[in-house]
C-alpha cells in the first residue's frame, strides 16, 4: 500500500497506514454510514470515508477497469488527484481518488471501531432495527427542521443530501418541519420514504452529478430520477406545481411546495392530553 497525500491518512502518518496495510488480506467489504469498511484477516478494519469528491476503483491486472471519465481515473493520464494505491497480489490495484483532499482513511481494530462509530452513527436506515418507532424516538422534542434532522448521522446514519430531499418529498414532508412535529403516520411516512430514495439510489447505482463513479469507473444514473433534488424550477411529477429552491442548514433543498406539508410544532405534554 502507498499513501501518495499524507492528508488521506490525517491524523496518522502516510508509514503507519501503509504498515497497518501491508501484507493484509482482505476477507470482507462492508458498509458503516457513510463509512466503507475494508476487514483485514487479522481482525482490523480499514475504514474509508470518501466525503465530497473521493473515489475507490478497481483496476484489473491488465490495466483495464475503467471504462469512466479518464480524465481522473484513466491509466497514464494525469494522476494528481491519486492520494492511495493497493497493489493486489494478483496485479490489480485498488485506487483511492479525491481531487477536493476531503476524504479520510485509517485502521482500527473492532473495539476502536464500534467506539468510533457509536459516537458518530444512530440507525442504520436499511436495517430491521430502523423503524417508525425508532424514527419517533429519535426525534421527539426536536425543534430543528427535518432536513437537518435527516442529515444528522446519529439519528439515521448514511443520509445525505440528495437522498434527505428525495425521501422527504417521497414523506410529503415539507423540510422546515419540525423534527419533533411529526405524528405516527408521518414518522411511518418517512421510514418508507427513507427507504424508498436510498433502494432506488442503489438499484440506479448512486448519483453522479459531479465526479461520482462506482468501483468500476461507470457513472450512476439517479441523477436523471431525482423527483425534487436540483430540479428547481421544474413541475413536481406529482402535482404540476414548481419545485422551489431554499437553503436549510447550509445545504440546498428542494422540495414541492404543494405536496410536502409543512407541520406545526407540536405542544409538549402533547400525549397526556386526554381525547
Ligand atoms: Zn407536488
Amino acid at each position: 500500500m502507498e499513501v501518495l497525500d499524507p492528508y488521506f491518512a490525517k491524523p496518522a502518518v502516510p508509514a503507519a497506514f501503509e504498515a497497518a496495510a501491508e501484507g493484509r488480506t482482505i476477507v470482507d467489504v462492508g458498509r458503516r454510514g457513510k463509512y466503507l469498511l475494508f476487514e483485514f484477516d487479522n481482525g482490523n478494519s480499514m475504514v474509508i470515508h470518501l466525503r465530497m469528491t473521493g473515489s475507490i476503483t478497481l483496476v484489473a491486472p491488465d490495466g483495464t477497469g475503467n471504462p469512466g471519465d479518464p480524465r481522473i481515473y484513466g491509466i497514464g493520464e494525469d494522476e494528481k488527484h491519486l492520494k492511495a494505491r493497493f497493489s493486489l497480489d494478483d496485479g490489480g490495484e485498488i485506487r483511492f481518488t479525491d481531487p477536493r483532499r476531503f476524504g479520510r482513511g485509517f485502521v482500527a481494530g473492532p473495539e476502536a471501531l464500534d467506539t468510533y462509530f457509536a459516537s458518530r452513527l444512530g440507525v442504520e436506515p436499511l436495517s430491521p432495527e430502523f423503524t417508525a418507532e425508532s424514527l419517533a424516538e429519535m426525534s421527539a422534542g426536536r425543534t430543528g427542521p427535518l432536513k437537518s434532522f435527516l442529515l444528522n448521522q446519529k439519528g439515521v446514519a448514511g443520509i445525505g443530501n440528495i437522498y434527505a430531499d428525495e425521501a422527504l418529498f417521497r414523506a410529503g414532508l415539507h423540510p422546515l418541519s419540525p423534527g419533533g412535529s411529526m405524528k405516527p403516520e408521518h414518522h411511518e411516512a418517512l421510514r418508507e420514504g427513507i427507504v424508498a430514495a436510498l433502494e432506488r439510489g442503489l438499484d440506479l447505482g448512486g448519483a453522479s452529478i459531479d465526479d461520482y463513479r462506482d468501483a468500476r469507473g461507470d457513472a450512476g444514473a439517479m441523477q436523471n430520477e431525482f423527483l425534487v433534488h436540483r430540479r428547481e424550477g421544474d413541475p413536481c411529477g406529482e402535482c404540476g406545481v414548481t419545485i422551489v429552491r431554499i437553503v436549510v442548514g447550509g445545504r440546498s433543498t428542494y422540495f414541492c411546495p404543494a405536496c410536502q406539508k409543512r407541520l406545526r410544532r407540536r405542544p409538549r405534554h402533547s400525549k397526556t392530553r386526554k381525547g
